[in-house]
């Protein structure tokens, strides 16, 4: 049996088109986890998949990226609510959001969350036998951190 992940899709304008047809492409087993989307990303897969594919997957559909949505995929990520993002960030056009693509990203790494942020990354993870069998990932401590001595 598959173990469900809790999944971020993401997409900047300009690569939307390459992560649907993934998405389509690789609809069987993504459908098997827990799908977070920013909100134009998630309605464009809705509409891909058929809106009743989505809901029946559980698809959640949060903010639209520029409006709060990369934040809110930040917080759920610091909350340890998220397993793995499929991000496709357009490397070519500068974002409006540009400071919060760059924290969701951060905080995506400094939490070890399962990061592909292009096609060739994405196929292989989630052909990884690690993506749908137990894969444990690391949890991070953050003891020293947090007990530092301020001065
Ligand atoms: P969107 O957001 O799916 O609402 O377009 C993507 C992003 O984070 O820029």
């Amino acid at each position: 049996m598959t173990e469900k992940k809790r999944i971020a899709l993401v997409a900047h304008d300009n690569c939307k088109a390459d992560l649907i047809e993934w998405v389509k492409l690789n609809w069987q087993r993504l459908s098997q986890h827990e799908l977070t989307t920013t909100g134009t990303t998630g309605k464009l897969i809705e509409a891909a998949i058929g809106e009743n594919a989505g809901i029946s997957a559980g698809l959640r559909k949060l903010k639209s990226g520029p409006l709060g949505g990369d934040q809110q995929l930040g917080a759920l990520i610091s909350e340890e609510k998220i397993d793995a993002i499929f991000f496709f960030w357009d490397p070519m056009h500068a974002q409006p959001h540009d400071v919060d693509v760059k924290a969701l990203l951060r905080i995506g790494v400094l939490y070890n969350v399962i990061t592909a942020c292009n096609r060739a990354t994405a196929d292989l993870v989630i052909s990884s036998p690690y993506f749908s069998g137990g894969y444990e990932r690391r949890r991070p401590d953050f003891a020293a951190y947090l007990n530092r001595e301020i001065l």
